[in-house]
Parts: C-alpha cells; structure tokens; sequence
C-alpha cells in the first residue's frame, strides 16, 4: 500500500434482506418498486439492478440517462418520475418501454399523443406541494383513466406517522380514485411502507428503506465508509483541537487522526460525540472535521492502533443515527461520498 485511502463498501445482502422485510409488511399484490435515482443513492445503479433484479417489480429513477443504464441490464418496469418534457423524450420512453410521469399541464399534448403507446403516471398534488396536479383539474384529465396508467402521489411526512398532513393526503388520494376508478395507484415511499402498509395500492416506490437508511431495527445499513487511522496522538488537559480549538480536553485524552474528511463525504458539521466504530469499538468525534481528516477520542479504548480501520458508518454503526445525531439526513450522506473515495464490494 502506497497511501491508505477512504473506502466505500456495498453490502447487497442487505439490500436484499432489507427490500425482503419491507415486503414482507406489504399485500403479496403489491408491485415493489425499487427508486434508484442518484445512482441508487450512492450505491451503484448498475450493480443494485444486477443483484437486486429478481427480487423487485420495477425501477424508478429521474433521468433518462439512468433509465437507458437500467434499460440495458433488466426488461422489468423502468419510471421515470418527473417526466420527461419534449415530443423526442416521449419517443425514447415509448422505443424503451419506460413508464413515464405527467405532472405538469405542459406536458399534456404530448401525453395525450402518447396514450396509447406509453404507460403514463398521472401525478397529484395532494399536499406536499411541490409537482403535481391539482385535485380541481382531475375532471379535465380522465382520458388517462386506464387501466396501463397509474394514479400517483408523495406523502410529505410519512417518517412523522401522527403527522395529521398524512390522513390528509390519503383522503384526497382515495378522492382522486374514485375518478380514476381504472389506473393503478401509488403513493408509499419507504416510511410509509413501514407506517401506513394498508395504503400499499399497486406499487409503492421504496428507497432509503431498502439501503437501511431509516430508524427501524429490522433495516440495516447497507453501505460502510471507512479509512484508516494514521495517527494517534495525545492531548493533555487544556489542550484544544483542531480547526477553532472547538473541544477543549478535560482530562488527558488519547486521538485517533482518520483519513477522512469532509473532502470524502463526511459531513463537516459533525458535531462531538458523533460515533464512530473502530475494531467493534464506540468511540467518538472530537473537535472539528476538516477535509481530509478527523479526530476521534480512543481513551481507555484498548487495542486501538495505527493502521487500524475507522467505521465512520456501517450495518454496526447505523447511518441514521449518525445522520440524526447530527440534523442530518441519511440520504444527504449516502449520496454525497465522493469520487476519491475507493469503491470495494
Ligand atoms: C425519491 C422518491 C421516492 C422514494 O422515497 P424514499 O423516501 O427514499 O423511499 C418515492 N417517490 C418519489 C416521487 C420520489 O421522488
């Protein structure tokens, strides 16, 4: 080894293991599909579709560049989920048999030519208010009601279950259907999956759940990001470290240097006290993250030496809590390890 360098392993076990448990909440007519836009959240489109592709229904993503990788691999279901916007675009999903959503007026003339060729997700606003129809225009938009196409909405708070927004949302979506007696019908993501599987419809659209980003103690973590330990220093009482001496030690402490940074992916907010595994160990942050290295206290933590690796997250050291700890979100994470970092699987 020339130089020790941050890694990014992928267990697709556990992938498969956790889609397996969320399933298994679920209607056995259910559809399941699997999101995997941002080159499923970090975790390699292509490889997830080898490893996964006889265990899910579907594929949904938001590029066409990532429908067209999914394309060439599976023949299963592929959604683009915001559309795409030209007559060209329509073409390429009708030649690909891509489902393709309609969320925005614009984009009616084209889904009206398509009707027939293409298998269209009609989406509702139903109040998360970002894309999507209105409930006033469901009158206006019934020649979709069929059965190839498939009413769609997205909860706003499904990780908050006694959010009263979600009984909202499925009011009106059990609204929309009646007018939409013919289409299927989709609304879960992940955290409603695991708080709401009576709404389960047709398909759900699961993400974060399957690579064990949420709180749940059946769904682990599926990607590990580690790095070595290149030095382990000493910091007496008063001593301060690093960047704006943010921890200042009160009592004699012992510092593990990672390899590791902000520059990999690591969230530079981390705050003290965040954990991090090493040899099976808990240990903790120290001080601030800076963009190549970060500080840990291994006091009293025997056995722990140079060259040792560091777990910054792993199926042992969950990636929600560490994105939690911090008000962060998991999926911020695992789509932001960057391109230094050494990819193993
Ligand atoms: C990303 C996305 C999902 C998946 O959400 P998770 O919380 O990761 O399960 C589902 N539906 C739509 C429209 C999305 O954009």
């Amino acid at each position: 080894m020339i130089e020790p360098k941050a890694e990014l392993l992928i267990n697709y076990q556990t992938i498969q293991e956790n889609v397996s448990y969320l399933k298994s909440l679920l209607s056995p007519l259910t559809s399941f599909m699997a999101i995997i836009k941002a080159n499923a959240y970090g975790h390699s489109l292509e490889k997830f579709v080898i490893e996964l592709d006889a265990l899910v229904d579907g594929y949904g993503v938001v590029r066409l560049e990532e429908a067209i990788s999914i394309r060439k691999i599976s023949s299963k279901p592929v959604l683009l989920m915001q559309g795409l916007y030209s007559e060209e675009g329509f073409q390429i999903a009708a030649n690909n048999n891509f489902f393709l959503t309609v969320h925005h007026s614009s984009q009616l003339e084209l889904a009206k030519k398509f009707n027939s060729s293409l298998s269209l997700w009609l989406k509702f606003n139903t109040g998360m208010n970002r894309l999507g129809f209105d409930i006033s225009d469901q009158t206006g938009l019934n020649y979709f009601n069929l059965e190839k196409n498939c009413l769609m909405s997205h909860l706003a708070c499904a990780d908050i279950p006694q959010e009263q927004m979600n009984q909202q949302q499925f009011a009106l979506f059990n609204e929309l259907s009646r007018c939409f007696d013919k289409t299927k019908k989709s609304i879960l993501n992940s955290a409603g999956i695991l708080h709401f599987p009576e709404y389960g419809f047709d398909w759900v659209r699961c993400g974060i759940g399957m690579y064990g980003g949420l709180p749940n103690k059946y769904l682990r973590t599926a990607m590990t990001l580690r790095s070595k330990i290149i030095a382990i220093k000493t910091l007496k009482r008063g001593q301060r470290i690093g960047y704006g001496g943010r921890y200042t030690a009160t009592e004699n402490k012992t510092i593990a240097v990672i390899y590791c940074g902000y520059a990999d992916g690591y969230p530079q907010t981390a705050i003290d006290g965040t954990r991090v595994l090493i040899n099976s160990k808990e240990c903790s942050i120290l001080g601030r993250v800076s963009m190549d290295l970060l500080t840990v206290d291994i006091t009293d933590r025997s056995g722990i030496k140079e060259g040792d690796w560091a777990e910054l997250w792993s199926s042992e050291n969950s990636i929600s809590s560490i994105s939690s700890y911090n008000n962060l979100i998991s999926y911020e994470l695992m789509t932001k390890v960057t391109s230094r970092v050494v990819k193993k699987n």
